[in-house]
């Protein structure tokens, strides 16, 4: 049996089939379908699981939809701060850049920190000023807005609220949608996860979620398993929760399923956190679950034709395969 398969997520949030119009559905549907058959293709190519996620995260920047690069969220200060990590399996190698505002794409840089430094975390200027050095594109910050954003951002900015892509008001779905990821089992048998975050709305300049986080928001280990977070990302570093799946299953024996069902909707929701992630394990099984209303989600086996989903139903073809 073909094992090869990836997986990619948008976000998770409040988003129901009632507060979606017909057009925005199609909108996410299409985007989700051409990012995932462009990772289904490196795979079926024989390209790598790490090469697979890094090329469907910088597709997911580039997409306005979602908030990681074009499309990210707005500071309480009205600015960007973007996060990024990259993780491969067979080496536990893992590349991270937090509070970026200047590299066109983070997931490069993340890339590029994986494999041309001897540090795993790059912060700020220091990061940028390494990414660029590393042949990567400088932007204006402008890019990154978006009006839908800016408004997003006025409608929280007078008080605390960190308005995550999810439950916080005000529960308007062009606000809902969140950080990308992807996970992949290449033909060879390796793992990678990737994810790459705008962070949340009106969040204090220099706060870090756990997208940048190895065993936070993001972890690959070739002995079991490939995560990707989105949620509350407090909550996510308090759990550690992509490396506390890994440790379900290394040190509970507990299978992809039952590890990944026990971290969202049992540790996650106990500390106030929602979300949910995907994650792949190495003989090809995938778990997409989460806690809230729904998930942006794709994925695709090598052979197979792709599958889409948005709501809290089940997809055609199962997700758990
Ligand atoms: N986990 C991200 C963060 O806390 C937000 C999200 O997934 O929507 O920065």
């Amino acid at each position: 049996m073909e094992k090869a398969v990836i997986a990619i997520h948008g976000g998770a949030g409040a988003i129901t089939r009632a507060s979606m119009s017909a057009e925005r559905e199609q909108a996410y549907i299409a985007a989700l379908s051409e990012i995932i058959t462009q990772g289904q293709a490196l795979l079926a190519a024989g390209g790598s699981a790490l090469d697979a996620v890094t090329e469907a995260v910088r597709l997911l920047e580039e997409c306005p939809l979602f908030n990681a690069g074009v499309g990210s969220v707005f500071t309480h200060q009205g600015t960007h701060e973007l996060d990024a990590c990259i993780m491969d399996g067979r080496s536990l190698d893992a590349g991270a850049v937090a509070g970026v505002s200047r590299i066109r794409n983070p997931i490069l840089a993340a890339r590029a920190v994986l494999e041309s430094s001897p540090h795993v975390l790059l912060i700020g200027e220091g990061a940028e000023t390494f990414a660029f050095e590393n042949a990567l594109d400088a932007v204006n910050p402008a890019l990154f807005s978006t009006p839908e954003r800016w408004a997003q951002l006025q409608q929280v900015r007078d008080g605390e609220a960190l308005l995550l892509d999810h439950d916080a008001p005000p529960l308007d779905e062009r606000h809902k949608m969140g950080t990308v990821g992807a996970v992949a089992l290449d033909r060879a048998g390796n793992l990678a996860a990737a994810t790459s975050t705008g962070g949340m709305t009106n969040k204090r300049v220099g706060r870090v979620g756990d997208s940048p986080i190895p065993g936070a928001g993001c972890y690959a280990n070739n002995a079991n398993v490939a995560v990707s977070c989105t949620g509350t990302g407090e909550v996510f570093m308090r759990t550690l929760a992509a490396y506390d799946i890994a440790a379900l299953m290394e040190y509970a024996g507990l299978s992809l399923q039952q590890a990944t069902e026990r971290v969202v909707m049992e540790k996650i929701p106990v500390l106030g956190g929602s979300g949910g992630l995907i994650a792949v394990d190495n003989e090809g099984n995938l778990a997409m679950p989460f806690n809230s209303e729904g998930m942006y989600r794709a994925f695709a086996r090598v052979g197979d034709a792709p599958t889409v989903g948005i709501y809290r139903e089940r997809t055609e073809g199962g997700e758990h395969g």
